[in-house]
């Protein structure tokens, strides 16, 4: 699904990402851990195509198309989502409106006409129910006022309602709890089928006792230094990252 060859990005002429590989098939969980200013999000945002990074060297294969020369827009409208870190709120916009512009606008971009009103309804009921996200909550204003749980809630209900075939969820080590930790996860697993892939990045070994990942990856210093399965989170939860930076290895 995913193929990343040979991947070098900068900001400001600064080298981030110093020769990226990654490969993630349909109905895989890779988990990118880390230690702090590694590169990860910097990943993430790549993948995405945001603009500020400059892709210096490699490539970006999505189901066979090289993705470089598409806006952020255009690869989310071929089915890769990535979680807001930090989600814009927008007053008066309810949850659920918010997701039937999202949806309509991916449909447009693939051709397809508006979802009817009644199976938009079907559609949200389902996956709102299948996350225990109450019709009070889908009704309220973007973002406004949600504490750290709930962006988490509505960040999965979009993923859920979106059915992205690429999903890059990055968990900042910024105040989550371990509730919405528990969010995060369970939408994780409930989601989860043999034809979408879920990209993992997490400061958090124990975000993956609840959501088992196929690979784990450890990113130092803008590369991949070291992949295996779920027990390498272990492995790292008792002995941190210092055995793998460069100048022990
Ligand atoms: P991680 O997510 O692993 O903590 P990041 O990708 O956020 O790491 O950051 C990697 C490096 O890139 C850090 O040195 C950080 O300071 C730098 N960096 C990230 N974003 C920017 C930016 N917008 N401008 C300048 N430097 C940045
Ligand atoms: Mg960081
Ligand atoms: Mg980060």
């Amino acid at each position: 699904m995913l193929k990343i060859k040979n991947l070098h990005a900068s900001i400001d002429d600064k080298e981030i990402l110093k020769g990226i590989n990654l490969e993630i098939n349909p109905g895989e969980v890779h988990a990118i851990m880390g230690p702090n200013g590694s590169g990860k999000s910097t990943l993430s945002s790549v993948i995405a195509g945001k603009e500020e990074f400059d892709m210096t060297q490699g490539e970006i294969v999505f189901e066979g198309e090289e993705l470089s020369e598409l806006d952020p827009e255009e690869r989310a409208h071929k089915g890769i989502f990535l979680s807001f870190q930090y989600p814009i709120e927008i007053p008066g916009v309810s949850v659920t409106n918010f997701m039937k512009a999202a949806i309509n606008a991916h449909r447009k971009a693939n051709g397809q006409e508006d979802m009817r009103a009644n199976e938009m309804l079907k559609l949200i009921k389902e996956k709102s129910e299948m996350l225990e996200i109450d019709r009070k909550f889908l009704s309220r204003s973007l973002n406004e006022g949600f504490s750290g749980g709930e962006k988490k809630r509505n960040e999965i209900f979009q993923m859920a309602v979106l059915e992205p075939k690429l999903a890059i969820l990055d968990e900042t080590d910024s105040g989550l709890d371990i509730d919405a930790l528990k969010v995060v996860a369970k939408g994780v697993n409930k989601l989860r089928t043999k034809d979408n892939a879920v990209l993992l990045i997490t400061h958090y070994q124990r975000l993956l006792n609840y959501i088992q990942p196929d690979v784990v990856h450890v990113m130092v210093d803008g590369k991949i230094v070291k992949t295996g399965g779920k027990e390498l989170a272990l492995e790292l939860e008792e002995k941190g990252y210092e055995w793998l930076k460069p100048e022990q290895v």
